[in-house]
């Protein structure tokens, strides 16, 4: 959301404290130690000549070095921030725990190369189910997002047998979700600079680093509030869809269009629920349903902990933007789309503390159904709640 220009040299540097928890720095000191010993030893191999080249390989290697939590997946913390490694791990981990609902797809790889990993969870149905999309973490600083991400494929996999709102949503539609989307910027995030906002490709020969993916889609792109000079936060790429993320989700987006009924997509900070546009004033086609749902789900956020979000179009509520997510899908033809701007208003932005994390989660999660269900109702208004099953499998009542 609100945004502060910087310029960034990537290089492979001992994480800056900025306010984080013990544990938070513990890990990410973990992280730089093993980054500085994966460059050593890149070093040792290879004929390193620039920072550049150190940084890229250096962050690929360490992204393979295997560091994974100790932790049983049972035990994952929710209430902490994870990096890269554990969030694959963890998708490893659902996916393997409950076989019956969840399974494991590649949206496509970074420009460094990582897997774009989304979760489908989707009962077993006869008949083609509709699809709602959520993605995270499109800006790599805004770590509450693949944290929420998580927190909600957890709510949906724990209570999905006995929860009759998460049995109805599920007898209509399969839910995405993609916790990291800007892997690359995640990463960075984590080894370099807490406050990295872009991917990490380089652009203009290698002069300066990173696109702001959600200003690179082709919808009046590069026309409003983007940075023509890559070294901006706000830069837009150097031609529509320019890279390989955006690429990923216009492939998907397109040929899955017809079945995708709702798409998400959460960010930090601000407290908003966003409608479409983003581009202009205009007004999007079924405005009035969608502010609807948004203020239901507004005030089935506000029960929880009486958290205020703030309910509105894009461009009106937070600030012009072209080239956006939100609005790209929304003009493929897909019928709901919506921009939620997690905590806080300001007080600790990007850095909110992880003792926010479970709070931030819990009404998050109830706006996020709230605007699911509202979805599936008005697609499919004479649903009854399925009865739970007797052949499921043991292991998904494990936890
Ligand atoms: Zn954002």
């Amino acid at each position: 959301m609100s945004r502060t220009p910087f310029t960034i040299t990537p290089t492979l540097v001992l994480p800056r404290k900025r306010n984080l928890s013990r544990g938070v720095m513990l890990r990410l000191w973990l992280i730089s130690f093993l980054g500085i010993l994966a460059h050593e030893i890149l070093c040792r191999q290879v004929q390193c000549d620039g920072v550049q080249k150190d940084h890229v390989q250096g962050m690929v290697i360490l992204d393979t070095m295997e560091f994974h939590s100790t932790r049983s997946p049972a035990e994952y913390d929710y209430t902490r921030y994870h990096p890269m490694e554990e969030i694959y791990q963890w998708m490893d981990d659902i996916e393997r725990m409950y076989t019956q609902l969840v399974t494991q797809h590649n949206l496509g790889r970074t420009y460094e190369s990582r897997p774009m990993s989304y979760l489908k969870i989707s009962k077993p149905s006869h008949s083609a189910k509709k699809i709602i999309w959520m993605d995270c973490g499109i800006h790599a600083r805004e770590w509450i997002t693949p944290a929420f991400c998580q927190w909600f494929v957890k709510e949906i996999v724990q209570n999905h047998q006995h929860d009759p709102k998460i049995q109805m949503l599920l007898q209509n539609v399969d839910v995405y979700v993609l916790p990291v989307y800007n892997v690359d910027g995640y990463v960075y995030s984590w080894t370099t600079d807490r406050l990295w906002r872009k991917s990490t490709a380089p652009q203009h020969k290698g002069r300066c680093y990173g696109t702001d993916l959600n200003r690179n889609f082709d919808v009046m792109w590069g026309s409003v509030d983007v940075a023509p000079n890559c070294t901006s936060e706000e830069f837009c790429g150097t031609k529509p869809a320019s890279e390989p993320e955006t690429k990923a989700m216009v492939n998907f987006v397109k040929s899955k269009k017809s079945e995708i009924i709702c798409y998400l997509t959460i960010h930090s900070f601000g407290q908003l629920i966003l409608i479409p546009y983003g581009y202009s004033g205009k007004v999007s086609r079924n405005r009035k349903v969608m502010m609807d749902i948004a203020v239901k789900a507004a005030e089935a956020l506000k029960q929880q902990h009486g958290t205020e979000y703030k309910v509105g179009p894009f461009y009106s509520t937070l600030y012009p933007a072209t080239g956006t997510s939100q609005d790209w899908v929304y003009d493929q033809g897909v019928e709901f789309a919506f921009t939620i701007e997690l905590r806080d208003k300001g007080k600790y932005g990007f850095q909110l503390p992880e003792d926010q994390i479970q709070p931030t989660c819990e009404e998050a999660v109830a706006a996020v159904m709230t605007i699911m269900e509202s979805v599936a109702e008005k697609k499919f208004p004479s649903t009854e709640p399925m009865t739970t099953s007797s052949t499921q499998c043991k292991k998904e009542s494990r936890n």
